[in-house]
């Protein structure tokens, strides 16, 4: 059997795979993959792209692949959006790069008007345009400190920001990723994050009173730190390689209320959450907390590299020089995100939403006839589904790759679902069905 031509791949309800997993092509690019890459990358399964449409993937051997992974939240408007491809080709024909940092390179500041149109705050906002994620949150951390001359910044337990040496000193997710790397950026302390299923203080949510947020308080102020030398508190409004938890509702809120009242930045860090994924642009929307700061990156240009760092304008008091980078807001990439941005605003937000909620309600009854499942939760297309344990998630995610369909573990013992926004019901249905017989299979060995 061939491979169908790319147009039918968008189209396809159903992976289809035409030999085992991983092929005879995949298995050979892998073993030249190990000889030369480094081995710190952590590459979950044997999967080996070659081409997408939509929410379909081809692997090297001709299978079709179901994606929910969309490149770890990247793609938003799905592989290879025709749109996002025109504008790339459009802006590559004329003018590739040309530093933003040294000259006015047009298009930048168009997308940084277009940020400054929907950031999530009222202020008149200013942009920093990064490569990555972890550019942002670099970014961030430095404008913390230099606008309000304060030192400490305050991160979540369960939070990922990155991993260069500012953004790994705030992630907390896994010891692993900080492991011999030491030591971290000073003046960087951890705090707990808003997860009523794991709650540190064994509390339960409405009776806590949102004693997580009180800790800072009562613990953070009075034994580590005053609260005048804290810079920024870095949250993800929902966590993601956490375990895409959302807080409870009015957690944001009072840890907005905690910030302003002690003239401390709240950076929402949204590289994952953030563009749609949960139904609406920001992810923070939902709890109707404006931050100081929000860090934005993966979804933005549809697999182009770009992140930008969205601060209130009165924050951005660095003077000329104090910041910059050589390829941030490279021209490419924002041509790819004005067309991503777009297209995001004009249905696919809504579409998240929507098949989101479809995709939630088929998991949380698939919950009562699967007791492997502990629990599901999400927003929009930003779905986490847990297992009593690591090995038994681990086991999840391979029997779900061998059906052709991609999912990725995040947190301890979850498995997250973010496919492209331009996922559709009749595919929502499929992934329902192979990921149900995925589960139903570890659970009959
Ligand atoms: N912040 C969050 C919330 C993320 O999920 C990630 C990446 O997964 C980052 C920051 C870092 O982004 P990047 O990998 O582009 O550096």
């Amino acid at each position: 059997m061939s491979a169908p031509e790319i147009a039918d791949l968008a189209t396809a309800a159903a992976p289809r795979l035409i030999t085992e997993v991983p092929g005879p092509q995949a298995r050979e690019r892998i073993e030249r993959d190990r000889r030369v890459t480094s081995p710190s990358l952590p590459r979950a399964y044997p999967f080996v792209p070659k081409r997408g449409s939509g929410s379909v993937l081809e692997d090297v051997d001709g299978n079709l692949f179901l994606d929910l992974n969309a490149g770890i939240a990247v793609t938003s408007t799905g592989h290879s959006h025709p749109r996002v491809v025109e504008a790339i080709h459009r802006q590559a024909d004329e003018l590739l790069h040309y530093s933003a940092s040294d000259f006015f390179l047009p298009i930048y500041s168009d997308l940084c008007e277009e940020l400054d149109r929907v950031a999530p705050f009222r202020a008149d906002a200013r942009s920093f345009l990064t490569n990555s994620g972890t550019e942002a949150v670099e970014a961030a951390i430095k404008l913390a400190r230099r606008a309000t001359g304060r030192q400490y910044v305050l991160a979540m337990f369960g939070s990922f920001h990155g991993r260069s040496y500012g953004s790994v000193s705030l992630t907390a997710s896994k010891s692993l990723y900080r492991a011999g790397f030491g030591p971290m950026l000073p003046g960087v302390i951890h705090t707990w994050f808003g997860d009523c299923a794991h709650c540190p203080l064994n509390l339960t949510y409405p009776e806590c009173d949102f004693a997580t947020v009180r800790y800072i308080e009562d613990v953070i102020f009075k034994h580590l730190v005053k609260p005048y030398e804290v810079a920024a508190v870095v949250v993800e409004p929902v966590l993601g390689e956490g375990g895409y938890i959302a807080p409870p509702p009015g957690w944001l809120a009072e840890l907005r209320e905690l910030c302003t009242r002690h003239g401390i930045l709240l950076i929402a860090d949204e590289v994952q959450s953030g563009m749609g994924r949960t139904g609406k642009l920001w992810a923070i929307e939902h709890f109707d907390v404006e931050p100081d700061v929000v860090l934005t990156g993966k979804g933005i240009a549809s697999g182009m590299p770009l992140g930008a760092m969205i601060a209130r304008h009165d924050l951005m008091v660095w003077e000329t020089g104090a910041h910059g980078s050589t390829y941030g807001g490279n021209p490419v990439s924002c041509a790819a995100a004005l067309a991503t941005l777009d297209l995001i605003e004009n249905g696919l937000m809504q579409n998240a939403a929507e098949v989101g909620g479809f995709l939630l309600e088929g998991l949380q009854g698939m919950a009562e006839r699967q007791p492997l499942i502990r629990r599901v939760r999400g927003l929009g297309l930003m779905i986490g589904i847990e297992f009593e344990d690591h090995d038994t998630m681990v086991a999840v995610e391979e029997a779900a790759f061998a059906r052709g369909l991609l999912v990725l573990g995040c947190g301890e013992n979850a498995i997250r679902m973010s496919p492209p926004l331009v996922f559709r019901e009749d595919q929502a249905k499929t992934a329902l069905e192979l990921f149900e017989e995925a589960v139903a299979e570890i659970a009959g060995r």
